[in-house]
């Protein structure tokens, strides 16, 4: 039986009733759980970090920088007052705008829980939360969500007049079965200014795609993927992570990815979370970001290690990480630079907490933005040329950014991660985290969405 240390307090939810409790951060053996007892319905316990790297040693300390202009006031206390409140600990870097309900898919494992034929927002109200967002720590990155955005025809219309009131970066979140199938519509996209896709991208196999998604969707990732490439935008592959099912398509993930770039500039990781559609309960044993990054120098063969990423730097160190790297022209993997220099999904290196987020926005912008790659100077002597060019042309051409971001559910919710969130939902007037949006309890019953 191994040692049981409870390492530090907190405060989460439970996941009955959604009341706020403590909870003890427990070390066993090298992994790290989260225990917490509601009153009325008992002790919960769920794995926060598995034993590969050591817990204590990946934190980071996080200085506060809070919103700009929050919408709420501090009432309830945290998670109940999010709008952002005054309590919150880092102003806005990534705002989604979820421009619909609907969606084409209706995928076994869906945080949104879309599908449904709800209307959709009008254009008009969209354009006035982003009016809204420039007098709240504005111009900020726009990801546009859903559902699938891309169901809405008029979204080239959204990012031009986002583009137009300042707004600099416009990602578009989506499954790419509409920019797979119809010609012209990465190009129309490209045109309106969109700077990158985030495609979900959960494995290189249809039995993945068919296990998660519920049909075979390789073939047209690969064809969303070349449309973007003709169009000039850039590409991040996004995959959900669930056990069972693709965590052993890791290495295999990165190498697609390396066999695609200069047009997929980037892979995010995401474990799955247990929101949603999931009301029976979740597992106590989970796929965290220590089991991933392990995952990753094993199935790289070593050629990415767990010590090339390090946590980002504009938020709470246990919700994501990054690293960069060159690839070879053998498609292996180099890390870019070691240490502590860093970026999450949206991160960078930073020399005030007040900049931040929006030195992390110009950093997401320039990593993933496919068009702002340049090509290889062609000059100096010609006995040079072709090992320079080379040289210059990885190092141009030929980066990946490697992240992963982990979302928390009813079960595991640490407010003290909540609190330093910068992933934000654009509803009405209000920013509320990520994870509290999307928070839902056992029977369904949320605190944002839908209300
Ligand atoms: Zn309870």
């Amino acid at each position: 039986m191994s040692q049981r240390v409870v390492l530090s307090q907190t405060e989460s939810v439970c996941p009955i009733c959604l009341k706020k409790i403590t909870a003890d951060r427990v070390k066993r053996g090298e992994a790290v759980f989260m225990e917490k007892t509601c009153a009325e319905h008992g002790f919960f316990e769920v794995e926060v970090w598995g034993g590969h790297l050591s817990y204590e040693d990946w934190d980071r300390i996080k200085e506060p920088s809070t919103p700009v202009n929050p919408a709420t006031s501090v009432e309830h206390g945290c998670p109940f007052d999010c709008g952002l409140c005054p309590a919150h600990r880092q102003h806005s870097c990534c705002v989604l705008l979820e421009i619909t309900e609907r969606c084409n898919l209706g995928c076994p494992i869906c945080f949104a829980s879309s599908g449904d034929a709800a209307d959709d927002p009008p254009i008009g109200s969209l354009l006035d939360t982003m009016r809204d967002l420039l007098t709240r720590g504005g111009p900020l990155n726009i990801q546009l969500s859903g559902g699938e955005p891309s169901v809405r025809d008029d979204v080239p219309r959204i990012i031009q007049e986002g583009k137009k009131m300042g707004h600099p970066f416009f990602q578009l979140n989506t499954n790419g079965i509409r920019l797979a199938e119809e010609e012209g519509y990465a190009q129309s996209l490209s045109d309106a200014g969109l700077d990158c896709v985030f495609l979900q991208f959960d494995g290189v196999t249809d039995e993945v795609y068919r296990q998660i998604r519920g049909r075979d969707l390789f073939d047209i990732k690969k064809k969303a993927i070349e449309a973007c490439q003709k169009a000039g935008i850039g590409v991040v592959l996004v995959p959900t992570l669930c056990h069972g099912v693709n965590i052993g398509e890791i290495g295999q993930i990165l190498r697609f990815a390396a066999e695609h770039i200069p047009t997929v500039t980037g892979v995010h990781f995401q474990p799955m979370t247990f929101a949603g559609r999931y009301p029976k309960g979740a597992p106590v044993n989970r796929f965290t970001l220590s089991h991933l990054l392990y995952e990753i120098e094993k199935q790289t063969g070593g050629e990415m290690k767990m010590t090339d990423f390090s946590p980002a730097e504009a938020e709470n160190a246990y919700c994501s990480f990054s690293g960069s790297f060159l690839v070879d022209r053998d498609n292996t993997f180099r890390a870019k630079a070691a240490g502590k220099k860093s970026s999450c999904g949206c991160g960078s290196p930073l020399p005030k907490a007040a900049d931040r987020a929006s030195q992390a926005r110009a950093y997401v912008a320039k990593a993933w933005k496919g068009t702002a790659r340049t090509r290889p100077l062609k000059s100096v002597s010609a006995s040079d040329t072709a090992s320079l060019d080379d040289f210059l042309d990885t190092l141009n051409n030929r980066q990946l950014a490697i992240s992963a971001m982990t979302f928390m559910d009813a079960w595991n919710l640490d407010l003290d991660r909540l609190r330093d969130c910068y992933i934000h939902i654009a509803d009405g007037h209000r920013l509320i985290p990520f994870c509290a949006y999307n928070l839902s309890a056992q029977n369904g019953k949320t605190l944002y969405r839908h209300k």
